[in-house]
């Protein structure tokens, strides 16, 4: 058991990524407080987990909102006893091409994506440099390197890479380690609202012939978080199927 005595603490794991993620970390025997705005998906995803054998407890939180990002590190520390893991997957689409696109468009996006990043990490480092260990790993994407109609998306995406690595260079002192993944196209409710010929065409586009699962970025949080990953820090590693090989 790869993360055994340890706690995690997973946003936007009512869902898709976040929610295979919850299941990988309990399955490899972390504690998971599972974190998201909807609380229904938030429940739902812990009762699978504690009825599979593993640990977890379910939390309402909006990450983009400093006060419920700090509840979150703090309950899981209340729950748990420590919080090893932050694992910042919660993340939205509101796309508009530029000229079109609203200011809440623009701040909702920039809202939870990036603000609500750093707020779960500030919140979650306060309590791992007191014990000296820590892994945070955020959700990027290969959207960060430009796509058409996700100007607040990319924008939000590219800037988790300097925070990333300046969040790396401040806390390495304190044993975390902090990190980026940046999926290609994977299927989740985020993707379902593409139309179906686009889709189709975006996966005769990969190299790897398909479209990515949940779990094939689950395993990839996975192995930032374990404990023997204690030297990479402030990476972006691209888990996309060799989709951004042929741009
Ligand atoms: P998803 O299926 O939409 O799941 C995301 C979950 O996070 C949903 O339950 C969502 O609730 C919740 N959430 C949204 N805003 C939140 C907030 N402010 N606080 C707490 N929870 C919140 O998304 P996904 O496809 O699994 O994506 C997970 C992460 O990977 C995101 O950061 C996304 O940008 C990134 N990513 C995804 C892909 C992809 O192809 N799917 C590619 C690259 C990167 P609601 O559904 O109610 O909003």
């Amino acid at each position: 058991m790869m993360l055994k005595d340890q706690a995690a603490l997973v946003t936007g794991a009512g869902a898709g990524i976040g929610q295979a993620t919850a299941r990988l970390l309990a399955e490899n025997g972390a504690a998971v407080m599972v974190a998201d705005w909807n609380e229904d998906a938030a429940k739902a995803t812990a009762a699978a987990i504690v009825k599979a054998g593993g640990k977890a407890q379910p939390l309402k939180c909006d990450v983009s909102r400093p006060s419920e990002a700090r509840h979150a590190a703090d309950q899981t520390v209340r729950a748990f006893g420590r919080i090893d893991i932050l694992i910042n997957n919660a993340g939205i689409t509101r796309d508009s091409s530029a000229l079109k696109m609203t200011p809440e468009q623009w701040e909702q996006v920039l809202g939870v994506n990036l603000s609500g990043v750093f707020y779960c990490s500030q919140a979650a480092a306060a309590h791992m440099r007191e014990r000296g260990y820590g892994r945070i790993v955020s959700a990027s994407s290969v959207s960060a390197f430009g796509n058409f109609g996700q100007a607040n998306y990319s924008a939000t995406k590219a800037a988790l890479v300097g925070l990333t690595r300046t969040l790396a260079i401040e806390w390495g002192r304190y044993g975390i380690t902090v990190n980026a993944i940046a999926p290609g196209f994977i299927k989740t409710s985020m993707t379902d609202a593409i139309p179906q010929e686009q889709r189709e065409a975006a996966a005769r586009r990969i190299p790897m012939g398909r479209v990515g699962e949940p779990y094939d970025i689950a395993r990839l949080y996975l192995f930032l978080a374990a404990p023997e990953s204690s030297f990479i820090t402030g990476a972006l590693i691209v888990a996309d199927g060799g989709q951004t090989l042929l741009h």
